[in-house]
Formats: structure tokens, sequence, C-alpha cells
């Protein structure tokens, strides 16, 4: 027996009862949070040698280039799964920024002063460098925006007031976060045009064969997204893509989990627009990509105007900006965009393919230690093939309310997860479930992350009624905080 198994039981077998009472009685019990502490395996240098050889994505190297997990929370450190709702940022994140606002900040297309030339500058060059990011055919068809809900509200504005007319189609999914759902749903409350849906499998999988009975010559507007931030299930564009252009559907891709975790090429899909956020992929909060087929944005009506947006006004006429000034309406983020151009180069340098394969296989090991240690105590949502299962893991445990498994995980186990609809309440309905826990995983995750969730989730089981009793009061009410 080594010196991991020692731990391992000897705090496997520490009274369950006696570990939660102490631990919420006295908030901090010092005992406790030594034991804890102990087994924090992230800590144990010779945990190492239980890790994969992964020559290429190596997530302990990794974490060191991530301050925010050297934190303590609740007394424990952080394990910190809720990627899907944003990612961390890595220091080269953190040092462009501090260095743009230290050494450039200007306005940028604004002077002729150096700063501004400058700042103006490496602007552009992030656009460049995200439009490699995503193999687009050119710089500038890469729109800086807020997020990827303000990216789709963007093509849904600019694109359907201008194309949509009564009878057509919009055609979306069942899946869909609310970003990807209600800005269609109100532009084809003025269009007339309407909405259909395609169903999914009790499994979470999109069901293509009725997508190909739906749609019809009038379908105008093919909208999914790549990956289901609530299921996990990592959608088949290029099939979603072939059956949309047969009848000359616009195809947009709404990338907010798919483009931070799988590889992505604008080119081999064949898309026309796709919609993603940078504070998912280890960029700043506050910044978002659209991109656009070049003749589909080059017809576009800017849908919010004023500054940079023009090249010329008179009283009454216009003469709009190229692209993709247009459609950057006012002074924008420009840190902020140059924080998440430093993103792109950061995940480009592990490469997108060992992203994924990194993340899948941790979904993978959270399937069977799952399976194993739980059982029919969790309920897992979402397909359970890996292929077609991105770094999403959605599961309730019977008979506790989500919000309290949630709230336990952090209060006493200082893990980070999300709890609710996740922004997908029509998915939920369709599941006949009011909620779920969502662990997300990112590159700088490791497997002992996984084994700390399940023990606690283990702990948090077996002591059901307890823990139910201690947090149910602190979420009772809170019915799926902001979605
Ligand atoms: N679509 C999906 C699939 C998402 O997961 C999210 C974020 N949870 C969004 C859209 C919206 O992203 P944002 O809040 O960054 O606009």
């Amino acid at each position: 027996m080594n010196a991991f198994d020692l731990l391992y039981n000897f705090w496997t077998n520490v009274p369950l009862n006696m570990i939660i009472t102490a631990r919420v009685c006295m908030q901090i019990s010092v005992f406790y949070n030594i034991i804890l502490d102990q087994v924090s395996l992230i800590n144990i240098p010779y945990y190492n040698m239980f890790m994969e050889e992964n020559a290429l994505l190596d997530p302990y190297e990794i974490r060191k280039d991530f301050p925010i997990l050297e934190r303590k929370v609740n007394g424990r450190k952080l394990i910190y799964l809720d990627n899907a709702a944003t990612t961390h940022k890595p220091r080269q994140v953190i040092e462009a920024i501090v260095e743009f606002y230290t050494k450039y900040n200007a306005n940028i297309h604004r002077g002729l002063h150096t700063l501004s030339q400058e700042a103006s500058e490496l602007y552009e060059n992030a656009h460049e460098v995200l439009a490699k990011f995503i193999n687009a055919y050119s710089w500038d068809e890469v729109i800086f925006c807020n997020n990827t809900t303000d990216a789709i509200n963007i093509v849904a504005y600019a694109w359907g007031l201008k194309n949509l007319e009564k009878g057509d189609e919009i055609i979306l999914t069942v899946m869909d976060h609310h970003s990807n759902m209600l800005p269609w749903r109100n532009v084809a409350k003025i269009t007339g045009a309407k909405i259909k849906y395609i169903d999914i499998t009790d499994d979470g999988i999109l069901k293509y064969e009725e997508f190909e009975k739906k749609i019809t010559e009038k379908t105008r507007v093919v909208a999914f997204p790549g990956m289901s931030n609530v299921v996990g299930t990592i959608n088949n564009i290029k099939r979603i893509v072939k059956i949309a252009h047969e009848v000359d559907a616009i195809v947009v891709l709404d990338g907010a989990q798919s483009v931070p975790h799988t590889p992505t090429d604008v080119r081999a899909f064949g898309i026309d627009f796709l919609a993603f956020s940078g504070h998912k992929m280890l960029g700043p909060t506050g910044t978002g990509v659209l991109w656009g087929r070049r003749d589909l944005l080059e017809e576009m009506m800017p849908f919010k105007v004023g500054g940079d947006t023009i090249k010329d006004v008179t009283l009454y006429d216009v003469v709009w900006h190229d692209l993709p000034w247009r459609f950057e309406a006012g002074t924008p983020n420009i840190a902020g965009g140059i924080g998440l151009a430093e993103a792109a180069k950061y995940l480009t340098k592990i490469g997108m393919e060992n992203v994924r394969k990194h993340e899948k296989e941790l979904v993978e090991y959270t399937l069977k230690r799952f399976e194993e240690e739980l059982g029919d105590e969790v309920i897992v949502y979402g397909p359970r093939n890996p292929d077609i299962r991105g770094g999403v893991i959605a599961f309730n445990i019977k008979d506790l309310h989500h919000h309290v498994v949630g709230k336990a995980l952090d209060s006493l186990f200082g893990i980070a997860v999300r709890t609710g609809m996740h922004c997908a309440h029509p998915l939920h309905y369709r599941l006949g479930i009011e909620g779920t826990v969502r662990a997300s995983y990112y590159i700088y995750n490791v497997r002992e992350e996984i084994d700390e969730l399940v023990n606690a989730l283990k702990i948090i089981s077996l002591q059901k009624e307890h823990i139910h009793e201690i947090y149910w009061k602190d979420v009772e009410g809170l019915i799926c905080p902001t979605g």
C-alpha cells in the first residue's frame, strides 16, 4: 500500500457524519481541514505518477499559468468545474491587458498620434489572430463584439430583418441556449417568419432524420449549437450544413461551447456565420466574435450604428465603413480584443486537437467513476459516447435538489459547479427535469479533481437528508437564478 492509498483509505473511513457535522457546526473545523488538505491530491507531487502520459497537453504545467487556481474557497483549494460558464485567464492574457493599459492605451482609428496608431495596429492584429484561429479567409470577416449573445443578435437583426419575410422558416433546436433562441424568435415576430425546432433523443442527440423532414424550400435559416452547454452533445456540423444548403438556407453556428473546446475551421465546416465568446476560451469577459461569409456581411445593414461604423455622414446620407468596422460601433473593448488574441495564441500553442483529446479523457473518466462509485445514485444526462460528448457533465443526485448539491459542493469541498437550467429552459422541459448540476472542464482540469468531485458526491449522497436540512434554506426560492 503506497502513501496515496493510505491517505485515501484514511479519509474515506472517517465517519461521514463526523466530517459533515464538524464542518457545518464549526464552519472551519481545523481537524477536518487538515485531513482534507492532506488528501488534496493536487498538492501531492507523487500523485503525478497516476497521471496519464499526454506529452502534448500537460494540465499540471498549464495550471501554473493560472494564478486563480491557487485560491482557497471556503478553506479548501479551489476546484473549478464551471468552465462552460466562463474560463479562467492565464497570466499571458492578464499580462497582455496590463501591457496595453501600461504602454499603449489610446482610442483606435481616431488619432494620428503614436499611441492611437499603435493601439489601432494591436487591435487590428488581434482580428488577424482570431481569423487564423477559426481559419477564416480574411481578418476583416471577423467582427469583435461583446459575447456570443451579442454576435447572434447582430446576425439575427442585421441579416434577418433584411432577408426574412412572412412565411419564411427559421429552424432552431430544442437544445439551444436562450441566446440562440430568443434573438431569432424576436426577429421572427417582427418579420412574420415561422420558428421550427429540431427535437432531441432522450440521450440529448439531435434527431437528424426529423430535421431532414422538417426543412422545406421556405427554410431560410438553420441555427444550432456546435456543442450543447448542458448535455454536452457535439453536433454534426457538416451533416446539418449539407441538409440546410440543399434548400439554400444559411447556417448560423452558435460556437459558444464548441470553439473553445474543439478545432474550428469555418471553411471546412461550410457554415455561413459563427458566433463565440472570448471569455469561455481563456479571454477577457466582454469579448466575443461574429464571423460571417464576406458576401453576406457586405450586404447586411449595420445593426448598431454610430462612431467608427462610417466613412462619411451628411445630414441625410451615410457611407458605411469597410468590414469589420461597420459592425463594431463605438469605442470597442480594445484591451479585451488584445487579451482575446493572446488567449487564442495560447490555445493554438497547445493545439485544439489536444484540448479536445484532454477533455474527452476527462469525460470518459468521469462517466466511469460515476458509474463505479455512485451507480444509481447519480442520473447523468446526454450521450454516453465520449466521441460525441464535450467536457460537460450535467447530472442530478437522486432525491436531492440540484441547488442543494451545488451549495454543498462549494461550501464543504470548494468545488465550483453550476446548478439550474443553464439558460436552456426548453431543453430541461424536454428532458422533464427542473434543473441539473453541471460540471464542465477545461485544459487545466485534472483527474484528481474528478476524484474529489466523486468523493464529495458520495458523501453528499450518503448524507442526503442532513445536507438537505442544512442547505435547503440557503437555496429555497432560488429557482434558477438568471436562467
Ligand atoms: N450559447 C451557448 C451554447 C452557451 O453555452 C452560451 C453561454 N453559456 C451562450 C450561447 C451565451 O454566451 P455569452 O453569455 O457569452 O453570450
